[in-house]
């Protein structure tokens, strides 16, 4: 009995805590504030953020069935729990790694001196390889020095917390247990998924590095990447002044209301210290929740707009009475399926047509460039997930972990990876596993709107309603596998992502 009081007390102010840290977080990522001060909210809520409370999260999991909604419930606490452990102790770090972002400047050789935060978006704005390749050299000596070590300590230290809870043998088989998802079924499935798009990328790779970039493989990098894959070439075809308008207008087409009555705030325009890397913060869900996004131009922003805005919709829409955990938890690749459904809008040749400036003449070449980009995305991916299980796994020592990373990712990418970004370069808790993740579920989920609702699902009045209730009302109380087979019948693998990604370089 006082343990069914505590989880409830667990969830209301777990909830209070995580609107007050996302609330800190959307400021001093939007530029806002300079810097982010957790650790005073962690002092605030420190009774439900204790071992104490880990301990509630542990014997409701273990007195829970398996299979049960009560067991649903409690991993989702427990994980929480677990993160919270480290993210607590880990405060000081992030907060000094926040700061360090939006402080740190890159000087090149000939004395330039470039803000942290814009590097990667004048790697992929510049046409000069040279200029790259030193802003690159500039960046990756500053990371060495400065954030690397940083980011290292902080991953040391966030297994050690982890392992020294005892839930099971080891970072990796925690994860899984607290996921529901298993790394390793995923990690094969990358490994095939390199292997079967091998020759398809040998094939493709060096002819668009020729005609974009006019380099050879062999002297490609990270750096010529971001240029790569800017896509100059089409940013006439998606103005800026277009972008929210046509895109607000196609989500109200097809019945859905794209501010969710006001709960979605969007905040996209140029601001000094926002981050490059755009997001989307639900601080009071599904009431208030905003949408971030620090414009580069082109094609780019459309594709992140059409991203974060599958988030916002999410998040606006979930059903209120929906308990804590499955509101603020759960398996984040369903709510980055629903980002990437939107996204991957970007490869609908008739969604193109009907709201970007692309005509019939010019989408089979756009589409071609969507196909490489898919294909180096998802290449890069998969290498990532295979490298983070080594970095977590704890069998690869933290000296040799930066040439594995090298390899793992030149090879995997076919552009040269520097050392310097081994753990920068990673997304924590294996975010990368739910983002592959992601990527299988949104191609079910578009292959069942399109047998729904037609091939221009997007624009039908009837589909918005159906993704409302059926999708996003349901917050992120299902696995995506879990959800995967509720709406479609079928189990999530990278064969449909194959089949679209030939049809894309066709
Ligand atoms: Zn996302």
């Amino acid at each position: 009995m006082t343990s069914r009081l505590s989880v409830e007390r667990l969830r209301r102010d777990g909830e209070r805590f995580m609107q007050e840290i996302s609330r800190e977080y959307y400021e001093a990522h939007s530029g806002l504030k300079p810097s982010a001060e957790l650790q005073p909210i962690y002092a605030a809520h420190r009774d439900i953020l204790a071992s104490d409370a880990l301990e509630v999260a542990r014997e409701y999991f273990a007195g829970s069935t398996e299979g049960s909604e009560e067991h649903r419930s409690a991993r989702l606490l427990l994980d929480w729990q677990v993160e919270s452990q480290s993210s607590r102790e880990l405060a000081p770090l992030d907060e000094q790694e926040i700061a360090w972002e939006a402080d740190a400047v890159v000087t090149t050789p000939d004395g330039r001196r470039i803000p942290f935060q814009r590097v990667a978006i004048e790697q992929g704005n510049s046409t000069d390889r040279n200029e790259r390749a030193s802003l690159e050299k500039a960046r990756a000596a500053l990371v060495q020095r400065e954030l690397a070590p940083m980011r290292r300590e902080r991953f040391q230290r966030e297994r050690d917390i982890t392992e020294s809870l005892a839930l099971a043998s080891g970072y990796n088989p925690t994860w899984e247990l607290l996921s529901g998802v298993s790394l390793t079924a995923l990690r094969d499935e990358c490994a095939a998924f390199l292997r079967d798009t091998q020759a398809m990328w040998d094939e493709v790779l060096p002819a668009a590095l020729k005609r974009v970039l006019g380099i050879r493989r062999e002297e490609a990098t990270r750096a010529d990447a971001l240029a790569l894959f800017r896509a100059r070439e089409f940013d006439q075809y998606f103005p800026a002044t277009e972008m929210e308008p046509a895109i607000l207008r196609q989500v109200r087409e097809m019945g859905v209301d794209p501010l969710a009555n006001g709960r979605i705030l969007l905040d996209t325009g140029e601001r000094e210290g926002k981050r490059s890397r755009a997001f989307c913060a639900p601080v009071r869900v599904p009431d208030e929740v905003y949408l971030v996004l620090r414009p580069h131009g082109g094609q780019t922003d459309w594709n992140t707009f059409l991203h974060e805005l599958g988030h916002a919709l999410h998040f606006a829409y979930m059903r209120p009475d929906l308990p804590m955990e499955f509101r603020w938890l759960g398996d984040n690749s369903v709510t980055e399926g629903y980002a990437m459904l939107f996204d991957h809008l970007m490869q609908d040749a008739g969604w193109l047509q009907r709201y970007t400036g692309l005509d019939k003449q010019v989408t089979p070449a756009f589409l071609r460039a969507a196909g490489l980009e898919e294909l180096h995305f998802l290449r890069r991916y998969c290498a990532k997930l295979i490298y983070e299980t080594e970095l977590y796994g704890g069998s690869v020592s933290w000296e040799a972990l930066p040439d594995l990373y090298v390899q793992l990712l030149s090879d995997a990418t076919g552009f040269r990876y520097d050392p310097a970004d081994a753990f920068v370069d990673v997304d924590t808790r294996y975010y990368a596993a739910r983002y592959l993740r992601a990527w299988q579920l949104q191609a079910v989920l578009t292959e069942s709107l399109v047998s729904r609702y037609d091939a221009d699902w997007w624009r039908n009045p009837r589909a918005g309603p159906w993704i409302v209730q059926a999708l996003f009302g349901e917050a992120q109380r299902e696995l995506a596998h879990e959800q995967a087979q509720r709406v479609a019948g079928k189990a999530m693998d990278f064969a449909p992502l194959i089949r679209s990604i030939e049809r894309m370089l066709e």
